[in-house]
């Protein structure tokens, strides 16, 4: 444990010299002082420093930047036509206003040419984000070109938290942006006289997914995409037809990552199991996005805003 702290103090240490040039340069005024304890002082400087740059990594860099991860994944069932279909997904938007790193996630977007863009829930937190929203979706999506699609977070039921006034919103985003949003309904994805189905499911989070509507009228034999907001039916996914790969969020990564302890706290009733990452249970594979906004704390530490660019193989 001792050696996982230093490991800790050493990387934050890092950040601190990075971002703390200024306070360095006291400290050096400081020991030169006859009259102060040289050790007591390098060690609160020390201190302040690595407290600092964790604070200017953590509130003011991270979380306006943006990782794209890359991935392949290998799916026996997926139609041969859909061999290297690219899809892009982004989750948990959190949107407040069009800032820099949604930005940056429309001109990735556009430049990777993917033939899909799935968004997973937690679009907004409040009914006033509703515009930077919807006009984040609108420009992401003349900027695309291709299809779209979005399921529901538990953020978003927060902010719309009747029946009728979820459906409102989701019927606007509709007509406002094109985008297709799936509540526990599916989509057939034709391609070259084949096709595959497209599965959104409702939040699971607050426990509003409908496995049995979700996959309704999906053959057994299919292949499915399928969307979901957060990782609390992955279980059960993994029990069902068709074959399928998964895409969640809801996660955050974590959030706030530590050197060698990873992610300090996760809100799923699997703790960090599914915190991040690709995972598979029997046949089916999961993706969880780290997503792109907070909640809660304005805060990201060793977690970017996360752009995944995923290309389904066919294989065996
Ligand atoms: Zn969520």
């Amino acid at each position: 444990m001792a050696a996982c702290w230093a490991a800790v103090l050493c990387f934050m240490a890092s950040l601190g010299i990075r971002y703390g040039s200024a306070i360095l340069n006291c400290k050096t005024l400081l020991i030169g002082r006859q009259d102060v304890n040289k050790p007591v002082i390098c060690v609160g400087v020390a201190f302040g420093v690595i407290v600092g740059g964790a604070v200017v990594e953590g509130f003011f860099r991270e979380p306006f930047q943006l990782d794209v991860e890359r991935l392949s994944i290998v799916a026996p069932s997926l139609p041969t036509e859909f061999d290297g279909l690219k899809v892009a997904q982004l989750s948990d938007l959190h949107i407040h206003s069009v800032s820099k790193a949604y930005q940056r996630a429309i001109d990735d977007i556009q430049r990777e040419h993917p033939n899909l863009v799935v968004i997973t829930g937690d679009l907004v937190d409040r009914p006033e984000d509703t515009s930077a929203c919807i006009s984040f979706l609108s420009q992401l999506r003349n900027a695309a070109g291709v299809p779209m699609v979005v399921v529901p977070g538990n953020w978003d039921h927060r902010a719309f938290p009747t029946e009728q006034s979820i459906a409102t919103w989701h019927k606007r985003l509709q007509e406002e942006t094109g985008v297709r949003v799936l509540v526990n309904q599916n989509a057939v994805l034709h391609h070259q006289g084949s096709r595959i189905w497209l599965v959104g499911t409702d939040d699971p989070y607050f426990g509003y997914a409908d496995l049995d509507a979700s996959f309704k009228g999906v053959p057994e034999t299919a292949f499915a995409l399928v969307l979901t907001h957060a990782p609390e039916a992955f279980e059960e996914l993994a029990r069902r037809r068709p074959a399928k790969v998964v895409l969640a969020g809801h996660t955050h990564g974590g959030q706030v990552r530590l050197p060698l302890i990873g992610a300090v706290m996760v809100p799923s009733r699997y703790g960090t199991r599914f915190a991040h990452g690709l995972f598979k249970l029997g046949d089916t594979i999961f993706y969880v996005n780290a997503g792109m906004g907070m909640s809660h704390i304005p805060v990201r530490f060793m977690c970017r805003p996360e752009l995944t660019i995923m290309t389904l193989r066919k294989g065996g």
